[in-house]
């Protein structure tokens, strides 16, 4: 049985951190007001901008308001999380105290009427050889595992690195050329149809690559839909536009709210 509802809204891509509280206190808010309108309240990864294990979050205050804002959202609203690329190894414990239900990668869904695949959309990114190594390599439970038994200065330098790294490749991928970075940072068509023809859906919807839109796409004598969820950031207004907004699903269709205007 597929999860059902009449209205929901989706979020992606916040990458909460400490370092960006007005994203953050956005956050609270959608907890406390925007998430009443609807009946579900889907999250699709990288709520967190990285995480090292459920035992390290009891040490972050930060960590722990975030624990009690996403408690209080699903005590009101049925609430799901799919796991990001940041924040993958969020464990059962923080789930459960949450009392946010996990769905798997891909997940599909009924809302308002209309079947829609979702996913957080890294595993789409499929002409980024390297980077689909890594993930299989970091979903492995035994590697996992391992990372989780050392000690918690350890895991914050491994953090550190990767995210270091990350954002050196970044940087390196937009000196080279434009066109050939964002084909590599950007989910394929071939995977889109691929994931969409597994489940017989003929609509997606993912976060990840930041950059929001609504596809109406085609591959052979496939076609569907996709919706393309927005990151947000208040903090770093600088050369950038402030972002903050979420996919609203009802009766009225798909269409999606800017969180800033309201
Ligand atoms: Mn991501």
């Amino acid at each position: 049985m597929i999860p059902q509802y009449a209205s929901a809204l989706l979020i992606s891509d916040l990458h909460l951190t400490p370092s960006m509280p007005l994203t953050a206190q956005r956050f609270f808010d959608f907890c406390e007001k925007d998430a009443s309108q609807v009946e579900a309240i889907f999250i699709l990864g990288d709520l967190f901008e990285y995480w090292i294990g459920d035992d390290a979050s009891a040490h972050s205050p930060f960590q722990q308001e975030v624990k009690r804002a996403l408690a209080n959202l699903s005590a009101k609203t049925k609430t799901y999380y799919i796991h990001g690329n940041r924040d993958f190894l969020v464990g059962p414990a923080f789930l459960k105290k949450t009392g946010m239900t996990p769905l798997s990668d891909p997940s599909l869904v009924e809302l308002a009427g209309q079947k829609y695949l979702l996913s957080h959309g890294d595993a789409l990114c499929t002409a980024d050889v390297g980077y689909q190594i890594f993930r299989s390599l970091t979903r492995k439970p035994w590697l996992q595992k391992g990372f989780l038994c050392l000690p918690l200065a350890w895991r914050r330098s491994v953090a550190n690195h990767l995210r270091g790294n990350s954002h050196a490749q970044y940087q390196r991928n937009a000196r080279a050329s434009y066109q050939k970075n964002e084909i590599k940072t950007n989910v394929t068509q071939e995977a889109c149809a691929a994931i969409l023809r597994s489940h017989s859906g003929d609509k997606l919807i993912h976060g990840h690559t930041h950059l929001p839109a609504h596809h109406q796409e085609q591959l052979g004598e496939q076609s569907w839909q996709r919706w393309v969820l927005s990151d947000w950031d208040l903090d770093h207004p600088e050369g950038a536009r402030p972002r903050a907004s979420a996919l609203m699903i009802n009766a009225q269709g798909v269409r999606a709210i800017d969180l800033i205007k309201s």
